[in-house]
């Protein structure tokens, strides 16, 4: 069960990809990815950058606030710091307890809301960080790493991340001299790991939604304009296998013509391609009107809108009559001329009032639709006063001819085959009768 839904979704896809196109999926991905990519990348940076420039602001803050811690110690109690006691220790800065008098470092803490410590070798001293129980963590030490770095290294150290009391901490330690030099102890200041990552969330948050928002947007407008391109190739490559199975009428969408770039150039060198395909299929070379195959078309379609909507037409054979002979007198090229004048006029008088095309030989194919068989019949007279009044010009003569139309009109009745025969039959009328005239009853 799950098996086939399975293969039917694949299956659906798989149909889906085939309909638009491997070309249509490839430009998709490669218009969006690299910039979705890009994206990413620029928005990863902008976070280091940022979260860079506010560790470094951390540290320096916490640096100054040390030094200055120090130096308000110094100011206060000029001298150098001694411990004395063994369990309950009490530091002395010159002639001052600083162990009995927290109002400096608790002032500092107050002020910037960074923790300060003072180390006398490696022991907390002073410290402004409390336990759970609130009682201040005095008597403690330092890690091993710190020790080795600041208090017997001699310099001071930036940490990102250390932990006292469970809480993470960006912290600075300074190493702590008397006034010959000798390291005593060190400073410590910290600010809660927390509290920075907040402020780097809090000012990398709108950058990272603006910078997402541009990606959704570039993403968007490529992919858009990919997909036209698209589009407009999928509907040139339908015309092109609409006329490749052999469909010449069919359509390419104005939005292709309108385009104005290379895709429109092949969709006009398409739809002339077009054209020339159907002028080899549908017209005569000789004299340019239809031929046989378009004309049969024509009459088809005309018949079904006669069957199905009622629309009369009336058929018309005409013949030009003696023709071989002016092929025996001046010769088939001259033949060829007068053939190519009467289809000139033919072409001009048939406009506007129905089709006309070569029948075959010096026989041709009218079609008056939506006119009565009287209609037709004027139509055709007015054909062949011009026709008589033709005169083809070769090799110095003047070629005269004439010709006799034979008329049919649709009925109920009658399928197109019966009706060329009965258009054919008043053309013979016509010829029997003498020629050079139309002939419809
Ligand atoms: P009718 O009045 O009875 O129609 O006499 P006709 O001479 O016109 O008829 P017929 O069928 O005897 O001769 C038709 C001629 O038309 C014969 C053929 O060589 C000529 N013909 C047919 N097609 C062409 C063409 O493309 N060019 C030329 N020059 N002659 C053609
Ligand atoms: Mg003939
Ligand atoms: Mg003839």
């Amino acid at each position: 069960m799950q098996n086939t839904a399975m293969r039917k979704t694949w299956g659906f896809y798989m149909a889906k990809i085939k309909k638009k196109g491997k070309l249509y999926y490839t430009l998709q991905a490669f218009s969006s990815v690299p910039m979705f990519i890009l994206g990413l990348i620029i928005m990863m940076f902008s976070f280091k950058t940022v979260q860079s420039a506010m560790y470094d602001q951390v540290h320096t803050e916490l640096q100054n606030m040390t030094d200055m811690l120090i130096s308000s110690y110094d100011m206060l109690y000029p001298g150098d710091y001694t411990l004395q006691g063994d369990v309950g220790y009490r530091l002395f800065k010159g002639e001052q307890d600083i162990t009995s008098d927290y109002s400096v470092i608790d002032k500092f803490h107050e002020n910037t809301g960074v923790e300060f410590t003072v180390f006398y070798e490696d022991t907390r001293i002073l410290t402004t960080i409390c336990d759970e129980q609130g009682q201040r963590i005095v008597g403690t030490g330092a890690n091993s790493k710190v020790l080795q770095e600041v208090f017997y290294g001699g310099s001071s150290h930036f940490y990102t991340n250390t932990t006292i009391s469970n809480v993470h901490y960006f912290a600075y330690y300074a190493p702590l001299r008397n006034s010959d030099g000798t390291v005593v102890g060190m400073v410590y200041a910290g600010m809660p790991c927390a509290q920075v990552n907040r402020t780097v969330k809090a000012t990398i948050f709108p950058i990272l939604i603006i910078s997402l928002c541009s990606i959704v947007i570039v993403c968007l407008i490529s992919s858009s304009y990919t997909h036209k391109i698209l589009t407009a190739l999928h509907k040139i490559r339908t015309f092109l296998a609409q006329i490749a199975s052999g469909n010449l009428n069919a359509s390419l969408g104005q939005e292709v013509l309108s385009r104005n770039d290379e895709l429109s150039e092949i969709g006009i060198s398409a739809l002339s391609m077009q054209r020339s395909l159907r002028n080899l299929l549908e017209q005569d070379t000789l004299t340019g009107l239809s031929n046989r195959r378009f004309g049969d078309q024509k009459l088809s379609e005309t018949h079904r809108r006669f069957t199905e909507n009622g629309t009369p037409y009336v058929l018309c054979i005409g013949d030009i009559d003696y023709f071989k002979s002016v092929n025996d007198t001046y010769g088939h090229e001259c033949g060829d001329e007068v053939l190519k004048a009467v289809g000139k006029v033919m072409r001009k008088e048939m406009h506007g009032s129905g089709c006309v095309a070569r029948w075959g030989g010096e026989e041709f194919l009218l079609i008056y639709e939506g006119a009565t068989l009287s209609e037709a019949n004027a139509y055709a007279e007015a054909m062949l006063s011009r026709i008589r009044e033709l005169k083809v010009p070769y090799e110095g003569n003047e070629i005269r001819i004439t010709m006799t139309l034979g008329l049919a009109q649709a009925t109920a009745d009658i399928d197109i085959n019966d009706l060329l025969k009965e258009a054919d039959l008043m053309l013979y009328k016509g010829k029997k009768a003498g020629r050079n005239c139309v002939i419809s009853e």
